[in-house]
C-alpha cells in the first residue's frame, strides 16, 4: 500500500502522523511510505530522518493526497485538506466529528474512508489511540492552569501547592478518565488539594483505592458540581460521552458565580466543551476571560509538547496503520471490531451513531 504522511496545517501543531521508526516498520512489511518535506522538522525529526527509514520526501500535500492510498495525519483534516481526499482513499486521524458537521459533511462529499483515531475502541472498555494524547493533556492541563492562575494572565495570583502558612489551591476535576487521573496525579504532585468528580462509581472507587487520602472523590450531580465549582480556584473539565458532543455541566449561572480570578482548563473542548462559557482557542492565543474567571480552551493541547505527544501517539497507532496496510481497510475492520468502530464516514454515508445523533443527520 501506498501511505502518505503530509505536514499538519492546523495552528501551532507541529505533530506528525508517523515517525520514521513507524516508517520503516512499514517499509519492512513491504509498503510505501511518501513524507511531505519538512513534515517533522519541529519535532527534530527532519527529513534525512526519514529517508534513512526509506519514505520518499514529498514536496507539496497535493502530491501526497493525489498519490496514496491512505493518508496517516494527527488532527482532523482542515478546508483545504478535505479538498484533496478522494474517493475510496482511507484517512486515518483524529476526527472530532460531533461539534463539526461542516468537517462531517466535507468528509462525506469528498467519498473517503475516514476512521477517527478516537472512536477506536480495546477489550477493556478503553479508547486506546485517545488515550496517549489525553495522558498528555491531562499531564498539561495542570500546567496551563497554573500559569493562568498567575495575576498577569487575569488569574487569582495563587500558587497551586500554596506555601508554609498559606493554604493550597482547590482544584476541582471534572471527569476522572484518563484525562482526569493524570490531571489529579500532576495536581497532587504539586501538593493542591484535589477533588474529582465523576459519575461512574467504579472510577471513583479506583482513584479513591489508589490515592487514598491524597485525593477526594465525589459522585457527579448538579448539587455536588455547583458546589465544587464555586470554590474552585481551578477546574479541569475532563468528561467524555464517547464519540458524542461533550454535556455542559457549567452552566453559564455557575460561571458568573465563581471566584473571581479561578482559571477553566477545558480539555473536553475538542468534543466541544463541557462549560457553557467554552469556545475553542489556539495555542497561538489560549485564553479568554469571562465574568472575570479565565478560560483555557485549546483542542490540541499535546500539540505543544509535540514531541512527546508524537511518539506516544505512534506507539499507540502503529499496530492499526499495521493492520490497515497489510490486510487493506475491509479486511482489517472485519476482523477487528475494536478498529471497526473507528469508522466515521465511509464514502458519503456517516457511520458513527453518537455523531449522527449530535448532528441531526442520518445513520
Ligand atoms: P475518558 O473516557 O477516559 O474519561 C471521561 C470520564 O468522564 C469518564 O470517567 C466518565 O465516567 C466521565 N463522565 C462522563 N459524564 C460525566 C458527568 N456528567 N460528570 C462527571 N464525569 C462524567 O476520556 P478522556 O480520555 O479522559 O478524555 C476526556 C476529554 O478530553 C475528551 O473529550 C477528549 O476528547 C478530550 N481530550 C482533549 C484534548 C485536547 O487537546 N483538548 C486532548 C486529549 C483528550
Amino acid at each position: 500500500m501506498r501511505i502518505g504522511v503530509p505536514k499538519e496545517i492546523k495552528t501551532h501543531e507541529s505533530r506528525v502522523g508517523l515517525t520514521p521508526t513507524a516508517v520503516r516498520e512499514l517499509i519492512a512489511h513491504g509498503h510505501e511510505v511518501m513524507v511531505q518535506k519538512n513534515a517533522g522538522v519541529q519535532i527534530d525529526l527532519g527529513d534525512d530522518k526519514y529517508q534513512c527509514a526509506g519514505a520518499e520526501i514529498v514536496e507539496s500535500s497535493q502530491e501526497i493526497y493525489a498519490r496514496t492510498d491512505m493518508i496517516v495525519k494527527v488532527k482532523e483534516p482542515q478546508p483545504a485538506e478535505i479538498s484533496l481526499l478522494r474517493e475510496g482513499q482511507v484517512l486515518f486521524t483524529y476526527l472530532h466529528l460531533a461539534p463539526d458537521p461542516v468537517q462531517t459533511k466535507g468528509l462525506m462529499d469528498s467519498g473517503c474512508i475516514a476512521i477517527a483515531y478516537e472512536t477506536v475502541t480495546d477489550s477493556f472498555g478503553g479508547l486506546p489511540l485517545l488515550a496517549p494524547m489525553s495522558e498528555v493533556a491531562g499531564r498539561m492541563a495542570i500546567q496551563a492552569g497554573a500559569h493562568a492562575l498567575e495575576l498577569d494572565q487575569g488569574g487569582r495570583g495563587m500558587l497551586l501547592g500554596g506555601v508554609s502558612g498559606v493554604p493550597a489551591a482547590h482544584v476541582v476535576v471534572i471527569g476522572g478518565g484518563v484525562v482526569g487521573t493524570n490531571a489529579a496525579r500532576i495536581a497532587m504532585g504539586v501538593e493542591a488539594h484535589v477533588t474529582v468528580l465523576d459519575k461512574s462509581i467504579h472510577r471513583l472507587q479506583q482513584l479513591d483505592f489508589q490515592y487514598g487520602s491524597r485525593i477526594n472523590t465525589i459522585f457527579s450531580t448538579v448539587d455536588a458540581l455547583e458546589e465544587h465549582v464555586l470554590s474552585a480556584d481551578l477546574v479541569i473539565g475532563a468528561v467524555l460521552l464517547p464519540g458524542g458532543a461533550a454535556p455542559k455541566l457549567v452552566t453559564r449561572e455557575m460561571v458568573s458565580r465563581m471566584n473571581r480570578g479561578a482559571v477553566l482548563v477545558d480539555v473536553a473542548i475538542d468534543q466541544g466543551g463541557c462549560f457553557a462559557t467554552s469556545k475553542p482557542t489556539t495555542l497561538a492565543n489560549p485564553i479568554f476571560t469571562i465574568d472575570g474567571v479565565v478560560h483555557y480552551c485549546v483542542s490540541n493541547m499535546p500539540g505543544a509538547v509535540a514531541r512527546t505527544s508524537t511518539f506516544a501517539l505512534n506507539n499507540a497507532t502503529l499496530p492499526f496503520v499495521l493492520a490497515l496496510a497489510n490486510k487493506g481497510y475491509r479486511k482489517a475492520m472485519m476482523e477487528d471490531p475494536h478498529l471497526c468502530n473507528g469508522l466515521n464516514i465511509f464514502q458519503g454515508r456517516l457511520t458513527y451513531e453518537a455523531v449522527a445523533r449530535d448532528l441531526g443527520l442520518m445513520y
